[in-house]
């Protein structure tokens, strides 16, 4: 059955129609981090399904990953590795483009940050068509690191975007309409 958690934390998300424009039903994340309770077993599902999979980074995806990456990352003794958007990481860096609805984004990640053999995590708050994840795994896989999983707090199944992750795995807590 379902684990008894999950409930809570689907209520906790709060929807905002129409925004940032019409049409977009945008998932608030902000209101889970209001809820201790909440929050908490967010993290501990999270940790109880990766303490044992000898994970050695999670990659956390700019911003919302940057909320959900380093508690478990510290629960599990994993390194915590930021994926961010252009010219904000200051060292060396490799990057990725990746497209959204109108044109292109690019992510970057350190180099030396993640070695040949790491075994990561990539932890984002929810997974729309999945191009965001996609490239944070091609970063990982370009420097030789094996992708476990990816991990949401929400899916939007019906944009089908774990359909893009090639065989990489996604777990979520929640779907989302
Ligand atoms: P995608 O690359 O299409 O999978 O989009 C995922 C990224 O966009 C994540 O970083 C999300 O935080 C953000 N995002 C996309 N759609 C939504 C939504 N409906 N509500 C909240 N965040 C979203």
């Amino acid at each position: 059955g379902e684990d008894h958690r999950l409930p809570r934390i689907a209520s906790a998300i709060r929807v905002i129609p129409d925004f940032p424009k019409p049409g977009i039903m945008f998932q608030d994340i902000t209101t889970l981090l209001l809820d201790p309770k909440a929050f908490r077993d967010t993290i501990d599902m999270f940790v109880e399904r990766y303490r044992d999979q000898e994970i050695t980074i999670i990659a956390g995806v700019e911003a919302r990953g940057f909320i959900f990456g380093p508690p478990i990352a510290l629960a599990i003794g994993a390194k915590f590795v930021p994926m961010r958007k252009p010219k904000k990481l200051p060292g060396e860096v490799i990057s990725e483009e990746y497209s959204l609805e109108y044109g292109t984004d690019r992510m970057e990640m350190h180099v030396g940050a993640v070695q040949p053999g790491d075994r990561a995590l990539v932890i984002d708050d929810l997974i729309a068509t999945g191009g965001t994840l996609s490239a944070a795994i091609r970063l990982l896989e370009r420097v030789g690191a094996e992708v476990v999983e990816c991990a949401c707090v929400i899916e939007l199944p019906e944009l089908k975007g774990r359909e893009r992750l090639g065989g990489t795995p996604l777990f979520v807590l929640v779907k989302a309409a």
